[in-house]
């Protein structure tokens, strides 16, 4: 197995266009924290992403900070396919089952929408 290094930031000219000219239109210039989407693996800024998290008894909760996080934009085929998976799950660095995904998504914190 491979273990890639994932930066924990990427340059802003890997955003998608309209994201990049919303943040602009909100004032942010230069560097903006990016995270990869644990369901379509697009990179997307962090405020548009929900986090998750490997937590104290092992299984994964909605927590916004602490331990190896991952993300999740809060939209239906984004989740659809986090639920489909079984491989890795990015910023993780563990395999994550089935039962463990859809346990998580019953807590989510939002409506996926789209
Ligand atoms: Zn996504």
């Amino acid at each position: 197995m491979t273990r890639r290094k994932q930066p924990r930031t990427r340059r802003i000219d890997l955003l998608l266009d309209a994201e990049l000219d919303a943040l602009r239109a909100a004032g942010h210039a230069g560097h903006v924290a990016v995270r990869t989407c644990a369901g379509c693996a697009r990179p997307s800024p962090r405020a548009g992403l929900h986090r998750f998290a490997v937590g104290p008894a092992g299984s994964l909760e909605w927590r916004a900070t602490g331990g190896r996080g991952a993300y999740l934009h809060p939209e239906r085929r984004c989740v659809d396919r986090f639920l489909s998976g079984k491989a890795m799950v990015s910023g993780l660095k563990a395999r994550v089952d089935r039962r463990s995904r859809h346990e998580l998504m019953e807590r989510a914190p939002f409506r996926a929408e789209g």
